[in-house]
Parts: structure tokens; sequence; C-alpha cells
């Protein structure tokens, strides 16, 4: 993929920093490689980076690779 679905803008390679809520416990995860598009910013991770995440999140579940606890400020909307 090089082109953005959404408005045909060009996609830059660029590791982000995502949330993903697995039930109730929410994770975070650093240097993600994605692609964003440089025009209208929609972010985009292959198929392999996307299932590496849920293999990631399943692993912090399980208890099986250590990980850093931060506080995040929650405010009911
Ligand atoms: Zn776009």
């Amino acid at each position: 993929m090089n082109k953005c679905y959404q408005c045909g803008g060009k996609l830059k390679r660029e590791n982000v920093d995502i949330a993903r809520y697995w039930g109730k416990e929410l994770i975070a995860l650093n240097d993600v490689p994605s692609l964003i598009c440089t025009k209208c910013g929609e972010r985009y991770f292959d198929a392999k980076v996307s299932h590496q995440i849920d293999q990631r999140i399943q692993e912090v579940l399980k208890r099986k690779s250590s990980v850093t606890r931060i506080d995040v400020p929650v405010v009911q909307f």
C-alpha cells in the first residue's frame, strides 16, 4: 500500500504510540510501525503489524511479558 484509501494522499512510514482497549484493560504500545497519510493523517497498520499488536496484547494479558505501568487520566464524557 502506498496511497491513502481515504484521500489518495502519500503515505509515510512512522513509528507511533497507540493504546487499545481489550475488554476493560487498556494497553499502550509504543513504537508501532505504521503508515501515516501526509495529507489527511489517517493511520494504517499492515496485516503483519496488526497481528503482532494482538499478539503482544495477549502476551501482556497472560502476564507473559513484563510491562511498565502508567497512570492515565480518565474522563467521563
Ligand atoms: Zn489521506
